[in-house]
């Protein structure tokens, strides 16, 4: 069963940032509203997520690392669906076979939290009492250090912090109601509060996270943007291209609070810059586009972040159209709006 784990492990776990990711989704799918981040050494030594989330209650804790593994994976063609689909539920155990792990958890209806730890083998013992406020702190400690194999693909701690960065960049661009902080080293990386609450309040981040995240630079050159046609609806900041670091650093477009990569989405802001400012390359945004879930397929490839617009041509001149109007509308600082 172990072995099996480290299989999955594979899958899941390919660096510090993926230890992250699987992290944070939990914190996030917890409910929490404060999400903070520690890392030491790119994450290599230790990653630690605190969340004030719902916390885990005793009994599921004390199942929260073990796999049922031997049911579920059962034949090649299990297998076959594990590596297209992910795991599902897994997570934990998934980095608990290639970590030293300890989740302290509490549940608001609960006097005290409880503790579990496992070091990389079998099973974890028992929770035990632990102080906690109410959420959950999962700390992961010595990432592959019963891997060798894996452990020699890491990178230096620097690439391995900046893929944490860009990873928790992208989340807390699009969730602006939670307030993040991220440190690495003992030094704060970022610190950000969490945005007003409001119609929107998931996406704005406004000002000063965009600031924090993506530097004075965009926020210099960005204008706000919320187009709407009839069931569509894009809106978020473009910035002039001439300050972006490299291709792909500074664009992020969601679809329905979804993280995508899709050409047709490229495509159309590249036409757009080239059209109104004759100059497509490196391109800096983050936009919001909604559209109706039965326009849109997220079920390409989950671990991929594309997507399948049902209305393809229609959805990319929209797009277009959006960007246009309002890079051709002309600069207004994004500070004055
Ligand atoms: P999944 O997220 O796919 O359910 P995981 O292995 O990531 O699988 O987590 C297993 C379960 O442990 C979650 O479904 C959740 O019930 C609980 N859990 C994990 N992390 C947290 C957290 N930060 N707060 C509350 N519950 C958590
Ligand atoms: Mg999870």
């Amino acid at each position: 069963p172990q072995l099996i784990n480290q299989i999955a492990a594979g899958e899941v776990v390919e660096r510090p940032a993926s230890v992250v990711k699987e992290l944070v989704e939990n914190s996030l799918d917890a409910g929490a509203t404060r999400i903070e981040i520690d890392i030491e050494r790119g994450g290599i030594k230790r990653i630690q997520v605190r969340d004030n989330g719902v916390g885990i209650g005793r009994e599921q804790l004390a199942l929260a690392l073990s796999r049922h593994a031997t049911s579920k994976i059962a034949s090649l063609s299990d297998l076959e669906s594990v590596a297209t689909m992910g795991f599902r539920g897994e997570a934990l155990p998934s980095i608990a076979s290639v970590a030293r792990l300890e989740i302290v958890s509490r549940t608001a209806d609960e006097p005290h939290g409880w503790r579990l730890a496992s070091d990389g083998s079998e099973q974890a013992g028992a929770p035990a009492p632990a102080a906690h406020a109410p959420g959950t702190t999962v700390e992961v400690h010595d990432l592959f250090f019963n891997v060798p194999a894996r452990r020699k693909f890491l990178r230096t701690e620097k690439t391995e912090l900046g893929h944490v960065e860009q990873l928790l960049r992208r989340m807390a661009l699009a969730r602006g109601e939670v307030a993040w902080r991220l440190q690495h080293n003992g030094r704060t990386v970022f610190d950000l509060p969490a945005g007003a609450a409001g119609k929107d309040d998931w996406a704005t981040a406004g000002v000063g996270r965009l600031r924090a995240l993506l530097g004075e630079g965009f926020v210099a050159h960005g204008l706000t943007l919320d187009e709407q046609a009839v069931d569509l609806r894009l809106h978020g900041w473009i910035a002039q291209p001439a300050f972006a670091r490299s291709q792909g650093d500074m664009q992020f477009f969601y679809v329905n609070r979804r993280l995508v990569r899709d050409k047709l989405v490229t495509h159309a802001v590249r036409q757009a810059y080239q059209d109104v400012l004759h100059h497509g390359r490196h391109p800096a945004y983050v936009l919001f586009l909604e559209l109706p879930s039965w326009q849109v397929d997220v079920n390409v490839h989950p671990a991929k972040q594309e997507v399948r617009f049902r209305e393809g041509r229609q959805t990319h001149d929209f797009l277009f159209r959006a960007l246009h109007r309002r890079l051709a509308a002309g600069v207004e600082p994004m500070l004055s709006v």
